[in-house]
């Protein structure tokens, strides 16, 4: 286990026999076997541009998902599925393991535990029937498929979901689809055949909460066209990749609308609460590894400036110490919704995850700067992951709704406690009066 996995002393005694002996073998599948293979999977992706995107993809992904399977580190995230087969987990022991996951780019995917994909299942886990379950869900926790999430669009301003405009209008037992998705993550992998598309079915109904729906859609239909890859401060993503997809009458059966007519809104709800816990998790990860990158160079004897290590100057010292209490403080964060989903679900939770999405990305965020400014010019450059580590985490504070919406909505959840608030009865003079 790297030495710098501890369990906070806070949730030690939540964390049972069997997960700690799980979180070690995820820990050393992560240094041992996941690490070293990001120097093969560059290698295995083509280099030229044209053919990164829904061509191939760097084989190295099969063999260890083959290993994961076999040591048993699989669908990690799916704790109540993962319960009947008698592998109990619980979101906070979970959250131990994808804190080690996002220390390395390929190792959430080799343990069928990245994004999109979780989100997604847990979607058609808990909304679809058992006839959608059996032909997309399978698929997807075998590790056979993988799948994207497409809601936000070029021309509507996403972050609020009753913009949503791709159009499902109802012909028969089909839905014909029509408009344009952009951002879809993960659509630009061969492997992607599986949309969770949403759109509206239902423009005139009175509630704007009730006109959408979410269908199920084979990547491969007719009238599907996969326009570009988006890239993330000029990264590409390949072979993932967050594309712009057109859809062109598209006709998809109407048996394959989640929950039903008009439950769009709900289902994100639902989708959203564990996607962006999940992302916080793995973000205590990176941010851990910049600070371990920061540490090294810090005290790198052949690199001192004015007679001293950087270490030894003052400034960096502190960023380092900064560094340890922002991303303590962020786990804690995280740590504290997962157990909150464990005691109620991710709906009672929604403050706590709130909080955690806020915080965790921006201080991720900090804390890799901290760490491209103590590697100098190397920092922002193609020989240090920092640069691409950091734009990862930028993006987080977008995705998944920005921060501003969440800030709002936690601040008026916070105004509305105001009624109850006892307030400490002392003279006009404050606190301080007649003390
Ligand atoms: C790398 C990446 C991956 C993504 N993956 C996916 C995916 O797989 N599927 C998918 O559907 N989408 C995905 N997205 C899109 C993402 O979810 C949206 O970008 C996000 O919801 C915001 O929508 P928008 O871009 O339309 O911004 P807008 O809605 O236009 O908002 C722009 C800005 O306005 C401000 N703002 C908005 N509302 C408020 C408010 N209430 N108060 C104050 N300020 C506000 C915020 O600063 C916000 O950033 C991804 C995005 C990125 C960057």
């Amino acid at each position: 286990m790297p030495a710098t996995l501890q369990i906070p002393a806070l949730v030690e005694h939540k964390v049972s026999p069997h997960a700690r002996e799980l979180l070690q073998k995820v820990a050393n599948f992560v240094e041992d076997e996941c690490m070293p293979a990001e120097r093969v999977l560059e290698a295995q992706m083509p280099k030229n541009a044209s053919e990164r995107f829904l061509n191939g993809y760097p084989k190295i992904i099969d063999t260890l998902k083959a290993r994961a399977k076999e040591l048993g580190l699989w669908n990690l995230f799916l704790s109540n599925i993962h319960y009947r087969e008698g592998v109990a987990l619980t979101n906070l022991e979970y959250a131990l393991m994808a804190e080690i996951m996002g220390r390395c780019p390929v190792a959430s995917e080799a343990m069928n535990c990245s994004a999109p994909d979780t989100g997604n299942m847990e979607t058609i886990a808990k909304y679809g029937n058992d006839a959608q379950k059996q032909k997309w869900l399978t698929p997807l926790l075998n590790g056979d498929a993988r799948s994207a999430f497409l809601m936000t669009e070029r021309y509507s301003a996403s972050s609020d979901a009753t913009n949503i405009n791709l159009r499902m209008v109802r012909d028969g037992d089909h839905y014909i689809l029509n408009g344009t998705k952009w951002w879809s993550s993960g659509a630009g992998d061969p492997r992607c055949t599986t949309y969770l598309v949403m759109g509206k079915t239902d423009i005139k109904n009175p509630s704007p909460h009730k006109q959408q729906s979410v269908i199920l859609v084979n990547a491969n239909a007719p009238g599907i066209t996969v326009l570009r890859a988006l890239s993330v401060y000029g990264f590409d993503d390949a072979p993932h990749g967050h594309c712009e997809i057109n859809f062109r009458n598209v006709r998809v059966p109407a048996e394959n609308i989640l929950l039903g007519e008009g439950r769009g809104f709900e289902i994100i709800q639902g989708r959203l609460g564990p996607g962006r816990i999940h992302h916080c998790m793995r973000s205590i990860g990176v941010a851990q590894v910049a600070l371990e990158l920061m540490i090294l160079r810090a005290n790198d004897p052949a690199r001192t400036t004015f007679g001293k290590t950087l270490s030894q100057h003052g400034t960096i010292n502190q960023w380092i110490a900064q560094s340890r209490i922002d991303i303590d403080a962020g786990r804690l964060l995280v740590l504290n919704a997962a157990i909150k989903i464990d005691q109620t679900d991710a709906k009672g939770a929604m403050k706590d995850i709130a909080m955690a999405k806020i915080f965790v990305p921006k201080m991720s965020c900090e804390v890799i700067d901290r760490a491209v400014q103590a590697h100098g010019a190397g920092g922002v450059c193609q020989d240090f992951p920092l640069a691409k580590m950091w734009a990862g985490q930028r993006t987080l504070r977008i995705a998944d709704g920005p921060d501003e919406v969440h800030l709002n909505q936690l601040g008026r959840t916070e105004n509305k406690r105001f009624a109850q608030l006892y307030v400490y009865p002392c003279g006009s003079g404050g606190w301080d009066d007649g003390g």
